[in-house]
């Protein structure tokens, strides 16, 4: 049904019936307008679906949270986060992010229709091969990095990169998610990607450490403040991960390994591809502002530019077909 050929204005225009919806103006959805089927996820106060648009047939993944819920366990915050930066990367046109098409609300629950990624998250391919080969980790780190480029750029810090919030669609591209930790500055002019916010500015200081303990940088340990280094430091744990098959800091204890982030305490192990090695060490670097990408205008020429990328055309990745996972 998506791809049949609809005549619009007395057959001046041939259109696909996929195209006319994206051009309609949105009217107001409701749950009626979705088949729901199985769930695909569980959130912390979420439900994730496949679902099907009963008017386009599109597949799509809904989110649903309960109010109730999100009131007891105080998470309105959150919910508004993701939906605001889901909202300005949806209407940048990039590829790189899960899309929100659109949201509603019934009197108990909020719904959020978002593209649906097919092949679930990065983690379990990870973990299943245990080690990424060069070219993998190096088409993946690279689409990642493409997105920090795009999500910085808008002023947008992530806050909780990690490989399962790196999804991945139906031809293994990443589709990035998650963003009830994000955090869109508001001061865009102030901002660049030198710069480590000022402190005292109540708004740009958070009062607790949000994010996932593993992937969290020292700076946001000690310092709280917020800077876009933060998520190349996350960067880092995750270029790590794909040739360790583990994160770098690792602990039973949250205190043991917030110990371990901050006196750098971790090991590559045998055979750690040496240019891969190089880049993490320049990307785990305490100091935010010394950390490889920190000194680029827009676009993170000098990570781009590492040897480790050698050969690499970041400008046309999301068209090059990934490498197989093995
Ligand atoms: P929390 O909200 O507690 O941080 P979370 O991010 O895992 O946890 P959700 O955003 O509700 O919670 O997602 C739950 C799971 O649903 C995800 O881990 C992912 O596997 C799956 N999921 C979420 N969005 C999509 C999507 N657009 N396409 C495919 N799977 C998705």
């Amino acid at each position: 049904q998506t791809s049949q050929v609809v005549q619009v204005n007395g057959g001046g225009q041939s259109l696909t019936a996929d195209k006319i919806v994206n051009m309609m103006p949105v009217t107001k959805r409701n749950p009626k307008d979705y088949i729901f089927g199985k769930v695909i996820g569980e959130g912390s106060y979420s439900t994730v679906y496949l679902a099907k648009d009963i008017h386009t047939n599109r597949e799509h993944a809904i989110k649903v949270c309960e109010k109730q819920q999100i009131i007891r366990e105080k998470k309105r915050e959150q919910v508004r986060r993701e939906k605001d930066a889901l909202n300005i990367l949806s209407n940048s046109g990039s590829s790189l992010f899960v899309k929100l098409y659109c949201t509603f609300q019934d009197t108990e629950r909020l719904y959020f229709v978002m593209s649906y990624a097919k092949n679930g998250d990065l983690l379990p391919y990870i973990n299943k091969v245990g080690s990424f080969d060069a070219a993998c980790t190096r088409f993946y780190s690279g689409e990642i990095l493409r997105a920090l480029e795009h999500l910085h750029d808008l002023n947008i810090m992530h806050r909780d990169l990690k490989p399962e919030n790196i999804l991945l669609d139906h031809n293994m591209h990443i589709k990035v998610a998650d963003f009830g930790c994000s955090k869109i500055l508001e001061q865009p002019e102030a901002v660049d990607n030198t710069t480590i916010l000022d402190e005292n500015n109540p708004r740009q200081r958070t009062n607790s450490f949000v994010g996932t303990a593993q992937y969290v940088s020292p700076e946001l340990l000690t310092e709280k403040t917020i800077s876009p280094s933060s998520d190349l430091w996350a960067l880092g744990c995750i270029i790590y991960q794909m040739i360790a098959g583990l994160p770098p800091f690792r602990s039973r204890s949250e205190y043991m390994l917030f110990k371990k982030i901050l006196n750098l305490d971790y090991v590559y192990p045998d055979g750690f591809n040496a240019d891969a090695k190089d880049l993490v060490q320049k990307l785990l670097v305490l100091d935010p502002n010394e950390r490889l990408g920190t000194m680029d205008d827009q676009r993170y020429t000098s990570i781009r530019s590492h040897p480790f990328y050698n050969g690499l055309d970041f400008d046309t990745l999301h068209v090059t077909n990934p490498p197989p996972i093995y």
